[in-house]
């Protein structure tokens, strides 16, 4: 079994996630225009995006969606997300063939099986997912406000886990942000802080942890790693994850992966 995992874009201007597992295609969010999904996996050395098997929400903010119209329209492409969310980009969008999925009820296309986890954050009805084909498990979790067991439970023991590390706590304490905007990053229904990456990634113990998400203002790669390393290294004992920082400008590595 082949898989390739590339964040295409990975920030609060866009995110877009491209997983191939054999010959099944996913993009995970469209926060991005479908010119650049075009151009870059053209990069990935991957055909048009009318080959992908299917786009999958996790919410309906801008960042999530910004060329799905386009993306679903122009290359036929379905997509899966909760009723909720759809209600909600429905009038930016327009029809788009959507199939309807249901918090912790399994489902699968082509020949991979996702679950959707129910996530705290401040839109409508925002979910992660886990996917997996045979022995390969790869989670996403973007855009949450704090984890919990529920979440530890339903990602443990993945191969690749691409996770958030929206600010480093202190960063974003002494940002020049204002204070209601530091409580909404903050709260409960907020964005996950270097320290709960961390904390994500101790309890979960992924093969491969890929950290996206990364605030341009409250964070840069080098203290997210810097602040999420040291505190897996002082806490976990004989563990040790294979790191891919993605930058807040420019796509992810490109990260294949292979399995029997
Ligand atoms: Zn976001
Ligand atoms: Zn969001």
């Amino acid at each position: 079994m082949k898989v390739k995992v590339c964040v295409l874009a990975g920030s609060s201007k866009g995110n877009a996630i491209f997983i191939r597992i054999d010959d099944d295609r996913f993009l995970i969010d469209a926060g991005i225009s479908n010119r650049e999904i075009e151009k870059l996996l053209k990069e990935l050395n991957e055909p048009n995006p009318s080959h992908l098997t299917g786009i999958l929400l996790t919410h309906e903010h801008i960042d999530h969606i910004r060329g799905l119209k386009t993306l679903a329209k122009k290359h036929q492409v379905k997509c899966w997300t909760t009723y909720e969310t759809y209600k909600k980009i429905r009038p930016k969008t327009g029809p788009i063939d959507t199939e309807f999925i249901e918090i912790a009820e399994q489902f699968t296309i082509g020949s991979v099986d996702f679950i959707p986890y129910e996530i705290p954050h401040d839109a409508v009805d925002p979910i992660s997912y886990v996917l997996s084909k045979k022995d390969i498990k790869i989670g996403i979790l973007l855009d949450c406000g704090k984890t919990s067991p529920y979440l530890f439970d339903g990602f443990r023991n993945l191969d690749i886990l691409i996770i958030e590390a929206n600010h480093s706590f202190d960063e974003l304490l002494h940002s020049s942000y204002s204070d209601v905007l530091k409580e909404r990053i903050l709260s409960a229904n907020g964005h996950l802080s270097n320290w709960h990456t961390a904390e994500f990634i101790i309890e979960t113990k992924p093969k491969i942890a890929i950290i996206t998400h990364i605030s341009e203002n409250n964070n840069n790669p080098e203290t997210a790693y810097f602040e999420i390393e040291s505190k897996v290294e002082s806490e976990s004992v004989n563990y040790k994850p294979f790191y891919v920082l993605v930058p807040s400008k420019g796509r992810g590595a490109l990260v294949s992966y292979s399995a029997d």
